[in-house]
C-alpha cells in the first residue's frame, strides 16, 4: 500500500494556532520543539509499516520551510510540501514524477490518504482513493479550516474509513476491505458491523443516536462508495439477492448493537413507505428480511390523502412540516421509557430523523437509534466542461447507475451548455 500522511494534527499535535508562522515558513522552523508534538505512536506506527513493505509518505499544506526539515530529519520520509489541499493537481503532479508511484497509481486501491480534515478527504476523493479521517487530539479551537460551526463537515465529506488511534489506522491499512462501514463490505462480499457515528444527543433520561451504513456518493470518490446501490433500491426490478445484501448489513451492525449492554432495545421498525411509493414496500422488504431479536413492529404511518414528496420539499423547515403533517407514530403500541431502533434508506438534511425522534420522544420514548442506509455526502468534481469551461457535475442515471458528466443546462437547474460525457463503472 502507498499510503499519503497528513502532517499537521496527524503525525504532530500542532494545529494550534502557535505553530502557524513556521508553518508558513516565516519564523524558522523549531526542530527540537516539533520532536515533543510528535504523536506518541507516530514512529512506531512508521517503522512497522515500512517493515511490512509499504510506502509512505508526507503529503502537507505546510511551507518547504517546515515541512523539509520534519519530514526528513524526524520521520526520515520523503514529502510534498504546499500540497494546496483540497485541489489535486499537485498530488497528481507529484504522482506523475516518481516512475513506480505513476505506475501503482493505474491500480487506485494501492492507494490510502491519512488525515484529520476535511481537506485530506477531499483530496483522497478527488484522486479516487481510500481515505482515513483520524482523531488523535482534542480540538483546541473550533477547526478554522472547516466551516465554523459545523463539526460534521468532516463526515460529511465522506471519509472511507475513521481511525481514533494508530492501532485502528494499522488495522485499517491491514485489512481494508474488512474495516469498510457494513452496506459498502457486503458488496465486497465482507461482513463488518462499522457505522457512521453522525450525532449522539444526551436527554434527561435517554439519548437519540444517528448512524449510516454507507456512503452515497455525489461525484468522485473511492470505488467502495455506493450511489449506484442507492438508486437501486428504487427500481422496480430489484432482485431479492440485492434486498438481501442490504439487509445483511443493517442485520450485522444491530448485532453488534444488540451485544452491547448497554441498552435494552425494546422496538425494531422502519420509515414506512407510502402508499404512493415505488416500488411499493420499498423499505418493508428490505426490514422483513433483517434478522434480529428485537421485537419487530410496524411504528410508523403515512396519511392516506399525503399530496406531493418528501424530495421536492425546497428546505429543512418544510421537509420537517410536511413530515409532521403527514406522517403519525402508530397510537397502539406503549412507547413509554421505550428503546426503539428505527431504520430508513437514506439519511439526507435528518428532516426524517429529528421529526421521527421527535414524534417518539413525545410518547414517552427514552433511546432512539435511527440507522440510515445510506447518506449523502458533499458534491465534489473536478472536471471544466470542454465545451464552455464551466465546472461538471456527476450525475446519476436512475434507470441503469451510471454515471455521468454533466454541463448541467438552466433546464436542470444549472448554469452550464448541457454537453454529457459518459463515465463507464469500475465495478
Ligand atoms: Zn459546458
Amino acid at each position: 500500500m502507498i499510503i499519503f500522511l497528513d502532517l499537521d494534527g496527524t503525525l504532530t499535535n500542532t494545529t494550534h494556532p502557535y505553530f502557524k508562522k513556521m508553518k508558513d515558513g516565516v519564523d524558522e522552523t523549531d526542530i527540537s520543539l516539533i520532536r515533543k508534538y510528535v504523536f506518541p505512536d507516530a514512529l512506531d506506527f512508521i517503522k512497522n509499516q515500512i517493515l511490512i513493505g509499504n510506502r509512505l509518505f508526507i503529503v502537507s499544506d505546510s511551507h518547504p520551510r517546515y515541512v523539509k526539515p520534519i519530514s526528513e530529519q524526524i520521520f526520515n520520509l520523503p514529502f510534498l510540501s504546499l500540497a494546496d489541499k483540497p485541489n489535486d493537481r499537485r498530488t497528481r503532479d507529484f504522482i506523475e514524477s516518481i516512475p513506480d508511484l505513476k505506475i501503482a497509481y493505474k491500480e487506485k486501491d494501492n492507494f490510502i490518504i491519512v488525515g484529520d480534515s476535511w481537506l485530506d478527504i477531499a483530496l483522497g476523493r478527488l484522486l479516487n482513493i481510500k481515505t482515513v479521517l483520524t482523531k488523535f487530539y482534542k480540538s483546541y479551537v473550533k477547526e478554522v479550516r472547516d466551516d465554523i460551526g459545523d463539526d460534521r463537515r468532516p463526515i460529511k465529506e465522506g471519509p472511507t474509513y475513521y481511525a481514533k488511534n494508530f492501532k485502528e489506522l494499522s488495522s485499517i491499512i491491514s485489512n481494508p476491505l474488512k474495516n469498510l462501514l457494513a452496506l459498502e463490505a457486503v458488496f465486497q462480499g465482507k461482513e463488518t458491523a462499522n457505522a457512521v457515528k453522525f450525532t449522539f444527543q444526551k436527554h434527561v433520561n435517554g439519548f437519540t443516536a444517528f448512524r449510516c451504513l454507507a456512503r452515497q456518493e455525489d461525484g468522485v470518490c473511492d470505488k467502495y462508495a455506493r450511489a449506484d446501490k442507492y438508486f437501486q433500491i428504487g427500481h422496480p426490478n430489484r432482485s431479492i439477492d440485492f434486498l438481501e445484501k442490504l439487509s445483511l448489513s443493517v442485520s450485522n451492525y444491530l448485532k453488534k448493537v444488540e451485544s452491547s449492554k448497554k441498552v435494552n432495545w425494546d422496538y425494531l421498525s422502519y420509515v414506512s413507505d407510502k402508499r404512493t411509493t415505488i416500488p411499493s414496500n420499498k423499505m418493508k422488504q428490505i426490514f422483513d428480511l433483517v434478522e434480529s431479536n428485537i421485537s419487530k413492529v410496524k411504528l410508523f404511518e403515512w396519511d392516506n390523502n399525503v399530496v406531493g414528496s418528501l424530495r421536492n420539499q425546497p428546505d429543512y423547515a418544510s421537509r420537517r412540516t410536511f413530515i409532521s403533517k403527514y406522517l403519525s407514530t402508530n397510537k397502539i403500541y406503549d412507547l413509554s421509557e421505550k428503546s426503539i431502533i428505527v431504520i430508513d434508506d437514506q439519511f439526507t438534511s435528518s428532516a426524517t430523523a429529528y421529526e421521527i425522534a421527535t414524534q417518539l420522544r413525545k410518547r414517552g420514548a427514552k433511546n432512539i437509534l435511527f440507522i440510515a442506509l445510506f447518506y449523502l455526502i458533499l458534491p465534489l468534481s473536478n472536471k471544466l466542461c470542454p465545451r464552455c469551461n464551466k465546472d461538471m457535475k456527476i450525475k446519476i442515471n436512475r434507470n441503469n447507475g451510471n454515471k455521468f458528466y454533466s454541463c448541467t443546462p438552466p433546464k436542470y437547474k444549472g448554469n452550464g451548455c448541457g454537453y454529457l460525457i459518459n463515465i463507464y463503472n469500475e465495478q
